[in-house]
């Protein structure tokens, strides 16, 4: 029998989803991997060794059941392996196909060990989109509903998060976003190639479904006041991100042809998304030298968009090795079979030109002392100063919060660097320091990731409920 061979991780290695060869996908804005046959799905969870104390499901941020929905998977039991999934995940498709799994779970999998870790996130990703195509829908029909309801500022991750947890247990969550539709980055930040627009489109329509209301294209603090919501709501949570951008401080960044990171791609989602107000916005690199600067995901979706918007050539350049980029190691590999060149060791100094890019100075670097996060910190090589051609520059280091004007007049305190505070481990988990409003995501904890996102709104979700006696 086959699910009794105690050396499937043997027989079978090792499986990801094929991928699209580099040069279709590298002119299409679509997701790169096929998606699993059953028998490959199943062959693959497989492989799982069911450890007595699984470090893959630490290593989660959600602690997902990973070796239990594995099993069912084996089993061929895909509707008990969603309902499992969504215990601890509110988007577990969503998870499959975005988070560095070389970091996280697959990272701290036993068979890592020489064997090649089980494809989890491949598999968990497998399990919703399977079950959702055979008719499968959260199972609503226990929930009683309360009279409470409670305002969510902010469709992303986090905010869909709380949102879950809150419809499960019969308190009405309404979702006020600015964007046209739902998903925060998930929709407006992250390219289709890693996450197609319809997989956050169908998640919509389930979470309407379960009761979920969405109140899009309006801003809190511009089409409705925020003293409004904590009026007429029983508590309010904030998923607000982070969106302020990071400058590099050195000179030439102001010259034309140097583009902000998220400028670019959100203009790039809203061009082909159809959700563009002002042409103006979009920037086409068809036909351009490009640099890309920084080494984290925002870097690598600059990277892959230029590369499919045809550029000539696409560079990255980082401070510091590859074994110490923030970035998913797989993005990096699917970067560099599309084209992308990458020099690491490289730290700009200035972006050259007269009136136009023309080119970005570099020095190399060689990896020091550790820094306060234990990150080796990166120091020049004295003469080492060289110009990197290019017709445009796009700076990617990341984001820094951004609060709203109104936080301090309500009493919503922030730490030194603009973080709303919201402990976990306070009285309720992820409350601010006003009672009614709770907070988590990349606002609380700096910029970070769609999992721990959602595991904060789940928390926020849990810490209103208890706050709300429900
Ligand atoms: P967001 O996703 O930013 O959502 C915040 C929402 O709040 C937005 O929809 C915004 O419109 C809304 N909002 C803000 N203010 C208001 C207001 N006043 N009124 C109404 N609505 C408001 N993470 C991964 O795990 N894997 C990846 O591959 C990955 N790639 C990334 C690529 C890019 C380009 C970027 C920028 C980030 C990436 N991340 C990735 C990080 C991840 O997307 C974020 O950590 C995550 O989306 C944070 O979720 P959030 O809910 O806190 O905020
Ligand atoms: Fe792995 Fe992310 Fe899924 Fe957790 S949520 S099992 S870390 S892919």
């Amino acid at each position: 029998n086959r699910l009794n061979n105690d050396f499937q991780f043997i027989d079978v290695g090792r499986q990801d989803p094929q991928k699209k060869d580099a040069r279709t996908r590298s002119r299409e804005f679509a997701e790169i991997y096929e998606p699993y046959k059953p028998q490959d799905a199943a062959s693959q969870a497989h492989r799982c060794l069911h450890c007595g104390n699984p470090y893959c499901e630490w290593k989660c941020p959600v602690h997902n059941y990973i070796p239990n929905w594995l099993q069912l998977v084996a089993e061929g039991n895909i509707l008990e392996a969603a309902e499992l999934s969504h215990r601890t995940n509110t988007l577990p498709e969503v998870c499959g196909r975005v988070c560095p799994q070389d970091r996280l779970c697959e990272g701290d999998c036993t068979l890592n060990d020489g064997f090649g870790a089980v494809t989890i996130g491949s598999v968990e990703k497998y399990i919703t989109d399977t079950a959702f195509a055979m008719g499968w829908r959260p199972d609503m029909s226990q929930v009683t509903w309360t009279d409470k309801k409670v305002a969510i500022i902010g469709a992303g991750p986090a905010g869909l998060g709380c949102a879950d947890i809150l419809v499960r247990n019969g308190v009405k969550p309404v979702v006020y976003d600015k964007y046209p539709e739902i998903g925060g980055l998930l929709t407006f930040g992250i390219p289709e190639f890693k996450l197609e627009k319809t997989v956050m489109e169908r998640r919509r329509a389930v979470f309407e479904e379960m009761g979920v209301e969405f109140r899009l294209d309006t801003e809190v603090g511009r089409d409705i006041a925020f003293d409004k919501l904590l009026e007429q709501y029983d508590a309010v949570f904030l998923g607000m991100g982070t969106y302020t951008y990071m400058e590099g401080g050195f000179p030439g960044e102001d010259l034309p042809g140097v583009h902000k990171a998220l400028d670019y791609l959100i203009a790039n989602v809203n061009h082909c998304l159809g959700f563009e107000k002002d042409p103006a916005d979009y920037v086409s690199l068809e036909g351009q030298r490009v640099v890309v600067l920084g080494g984290g995901d925002t870097a690598m979706d600059c990277n892959r968009t230029a590369i499919r918007q045809g550029a000539d050539s696409v560079i990255c350049a980082y401070r510091r090795d590859e074994e110490n980029m923030p970035g998913s190691k797989r993005e990096v590999a699917n970067a560099r079979e599309e084209g992308v060149e990458f020099l690491f060791n490289r730290q700009p100094v200035a972006v050259v030109g007269e009136g136009k890019v023309e080119g970005v100075k570099v020095v190399r670097t060689r990896l020091g002392e550790p820094d306060e996060n234990g990150r080796q910190r990166p120091e020049v090589v004295p003469g080492s100063e060289e110009i990197l051609p290019a017709d445009a520059v796009v700076i990617a280091f990341g984001f820094k919060p951004s609060p709203s004007p109104w936080f301090e007049s309500v009493g919503i305190e922030m730490d030194e660097r603009g973080r709303v505070l919201a402990p976990e481990k306070g009285a309720y988990p992820f409350q601010t320091t006003h009672e009614k409003i709770f907070a988590g995501g990349d606002m609380v904890r700096g910029s970070d990731l769609v999992v721990t996102a959602i595991y904060e709104g789940r928390q926020a979700g849990e810490g209103i409920l208890d706050y709300l006696k429900v």
